[in-house]
């Protein structure tokens, strides 16, 4: 049995492994897909404090590393449920596997949004992606989309411009939510047209996306820009079915939490973007992985 099961290896579960191993608790990470988080779509961190510049690659590599070091385990399944039986709770994944621990945090983080508009599951790999550094060096010297105005969209925007032809940002408002400073750095490049005001209402293409359709929200006045690509990057929706009937979620499927990061039910303690929070950033989630394990020991220690 581990003393503490960590569902998520993005920064909020990585961290919280780092502090449960060095406060001298066995800690289980459990991942669905890869390490690291939503984090190593970044292209460049530059709001980290004390570090001034890293890749969101660079990041989760090395905090990784850190908690392996450390001692911390990480094996791959989706948990599909979480069993309480007050001392002991059980982990199930998907593949059949049942994990027994003390304490669990759940660090789900969340996932990619989708524009729902026709065609756009099936034009995705095909000029559609979620991922500007992982997709983006396919459409090196193409012309591109990017949807959103929040931090991700403004980063991405930034990485595609240095290495493809044209960038259209379009957004569905005249401010953008992310940071100004990487807004600023945007107006300044030539091969970057914003689109304000605006949404991506129609995707064209026979096998692969050729155009877009944009609609002007004020005007109502339609434009077909031709691209290669489209990066969707309008923020993301969490994924906490698997634990409704565990702790209370919030209408839009955030687990209710505190800055202690406690949940509804004693011994299951969440944190990151998965969690009912105002600011959504590395440093918040890193903060709440802290705040998690410590709690998490707390309790056990209790028991
Ligand atoms: P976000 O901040 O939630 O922004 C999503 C953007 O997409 C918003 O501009 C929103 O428009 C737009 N949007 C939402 N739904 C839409 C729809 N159906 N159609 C068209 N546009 C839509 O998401 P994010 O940029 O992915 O960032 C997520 C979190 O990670 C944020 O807290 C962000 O600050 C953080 N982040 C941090 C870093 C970093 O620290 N370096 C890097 C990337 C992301 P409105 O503005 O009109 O709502």
């Amino acid at each position: 049995m581990k003393d503490i099961i960590i569902i998520g290896a993005g920064t909020a579960g990585l961290t919280a492994g780092i502090y449960a191993a060095r406060a001298g608790k066995s800690a289980l990470i459990l991942e669905s897909t890869a390490y690291g988080g939503q984090i190593i779509n970044t292209p460049d961190i530059e709001n980290y404090p004390g570090i001034a510049h890293i890749s969101g690659f660079d990041f989760a590599q090395k905090l990784h590393d850190q908690a392996l070091a450390l001692g911390v385990e990480i094996d791959f399944g989706t948990v599909t449920a979480v069993q309480d039986d007050r001392a002991e709770k059980k982990v199930v994944t998907s593949g059949g596997k049942t994990y027994s621990c003390r304490a669990v945090i759940l660090a789900t983080g969340a996932k990619n949004r989708h524009l729902g508009i026709d065609r756009e599951k099936e034009l995705t790999g095909r000029g559609i992606s979620y991922c500007a550094t992982c997709d983006g060096m396919f459409f090196r010297g193409k012309d591109v989309a990017v949807n959103g105005g929040g931090n991700t969209a403004l980063g991405d925007a930034l990485y595609l411009a240095a290495i493809c032809r044209k960038v259209y940002l379009i957004h569905r408002r005249e401010q953008f939510r992310g940071a100004e400073a990487d807004a600023e750095k945007l107006r300044k490049l030539e091969n970057v047209e914003f689109v304000l005001n605006s949404t991506v209402t129609r995707l064209n293409g026979e096998k692969d996306l050729e155009s877009i359709e944009v609609t002007r929200k004020d005007t109502g006045e339609v434009r077909m820009i031709p691209v290669s690509a489209l990066f969707v990057a309008i923020g993301q929706t969490p994924d906490n079915a698997a634990f409704a009937s565990l702790v209370q979620l919030d209408e839009k499927g955030y687990i209710v939490a505190g800055e202690d990061c406690h949940t509804s039910r004693e011994g299951i303690f969440t944190a990151g973007d998965c969690r009912t929070k105002s600011l959504r950033q590395l440093t918040t989630a890193a903060s709440d992985g802290a705040v998690a394990a410590t709690a998490a020991c707390e309790y056990i220690d209790r028991l």
